[in-house]
């Protein structure tokens, strides 16, 4: 009764496990599915940067206890890819060995903080505590000591720094105005150009965004020392602010190093074209953690909309490994980007270049859709759920409004 065992509940995870439900009902089999992740919740992480991030989260066992999945609230602490076990240590610290007979590797990805002086004092919003910390230190800033404290700086111009930078630029807006100030928001990057992994096609969008909402930048700059009231930057500038958010760089999950697998620079494992991790027998891989191909000459992002497609199809060639079925080959759909740019709307792009389709409103209006719609799975609802876990299922096919 080993059957298939996720690890991670996160996109990758839920739908790896759904996905491997909905084979077997579909064919009549018995198969038992149990996902093992140290939290009760599916965090919403695409969302962390928004405000109130605690409501960012939706009840695993409402997911996926409908259809059966068991649950083991556990951290994987080993796995023995020869032997078949997960070590994994409950929340009391408890270990125990759970048995795979196919295993799914969803633990997804982290940010990777610096090595500064004053580290520590960074703020980020990688993670459901990370982010409620900041949103807590926001809202207390009224109480600090005048100097800097409307001052928040973002290290890293990528998809989050972007996002959490426009964001601030009013949510620390309105925090300030109460007390009759103004809030200053600046974005710091390490390369010559904002948003250098997106690509120019976004650029003049973003470009609009960041100083229709006041947004300073400094390019070619990087942080490099971190005091409880300020700053300092490479080019020597002091900035005085209690609030330093760092977004630069993320890696999959330290886990996959447990796995006897290739890793590329991201630290994702290889994986064939059925998601099974290359070289180790009985594995897979979905989500942050695999190093899949999406597209001749391109590899899937560490984005919601390659997880969520990796995990339906990780779950269903597991299970069809297990019973014997043919596997079906991962097919991305095609790759798009929706970043929120606050108040100022939001850039909608199509394809590898980022050629934008929508922006302001418009691409908001999609944004939203989004965030508050298509990335949540179906609760309390099995049906539903197991229509969603089918490979093929489109999101254009979800129609009614979910809230979160
Ligand atoms: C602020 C922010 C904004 C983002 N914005 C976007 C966006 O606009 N669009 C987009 O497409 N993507 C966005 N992303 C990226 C997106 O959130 C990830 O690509 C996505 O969450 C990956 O899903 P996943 O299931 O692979 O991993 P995760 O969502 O990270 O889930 C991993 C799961 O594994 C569990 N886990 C980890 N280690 C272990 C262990 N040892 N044992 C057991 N369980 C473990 C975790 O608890 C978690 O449940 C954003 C990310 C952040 C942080």
């Amino acid at each position: 009764m080993s059957g298939v065992v996720v690890v991670g509940g996160g996109f990758a995870g839920v739908w790896s496990a759904a996905g491997a439900v909905r084979l077997a009902r579909e064919t009549g089999r018995e198969l038992t599915v149990t996902l093992i992740s140290p939290g009760d919740d599916l965090v919403i992480r695409p969302r962390l940067y928004q405000s109130e991030p605690e409501r960012m989260r939706v009840s695993l066992d409402r997911i996926l206890g409908p259809v059966g999945v068991r649950r083991v609230a556990a951290t994987v602490t080993g796995i023995d890819t020869t032997g078949q076990t997960v070590t994994a240590a409950d929340r009391q610290g408890n270990s125990a060995e759970i048995r795979y007979d196919r295993l799914i590797l969803a633990t997804g990805s982290e940010l990777v903080r610096p090595e500064l002086p004053g580290a520590e004092l960074l703020f980020d919003v990688d993670t459901l505590p990370a982010a409620t910390e900041l949103d807590t230190h926001l809202n207390r800033l009224p109480d600090l000591p005048p100097e800097g404290r409307f001052t928040a700086v973002v290290v890293g111009a990528g998809f989050t720094g972007l996002e959490i930078a426009t964001e601030l630029a009013d949510r620390l807006g309105t925090i300030a105005a109460a007390h009759g100030e103004e809030a200053r928001v600046v974005l710091v990057e390490r390369a010559d150009s904002i948003g250098p992994e997106l690509g120019p096609g976004p650029q003049q969008e973003i470009a609009d965004a960041l100083t229709a909402l006041g947004v300073e930048h400094r390019l070619g700059t990087s942080v490099t020392a971190v005091q409880p009231d300020l700053v300092v930057l490479s080019d020597g500038t002091r900035l005085r602010t209690r609030t330093a958010i760092w977004t630069a760089g993320v890696r999959a999950g330290g886990l996959t190093a447990a796995i006897p697998g290739t890793r590329d620079r991201l630290g994702r494992l290889a994986v064939d074209a059925d998601l099974a991790v290359t070289g180790v027998p009985a594995v897979y891989a979905a989500g942050d953690t695999a190093a899949a191909a999406a597209e001749p000459g391109h590899q899937v992002m560490q984005c919601c909309q390659h997880a969520l497609q990796l995990g339906k199809f990780a779950g269903h060639n597991a299970a069809a490994d297990l019973l014997g079925l043919p596997p079906v080959p991962f097919t991305a759909t095609p790759y798009v980007t929706c970043l929120d740019l606050g108040s100022h709307g939001a850039v909608f792009t199509n394809g590898w270049d980022r050629r934008v389709v929508a922006t302001g409103s418009v691409a908001k209006d999609r944004k939203r859709k989004v965030n508050e719609l298509w990335i949540y799975p179906p609760t309390d609802d099995p049906d539903e759920l197991l229509r969603q876990a089918d490979y093929r299922f489109s999101v254009r096919q979800i129609t009614e409004p979910r809230t979160s």
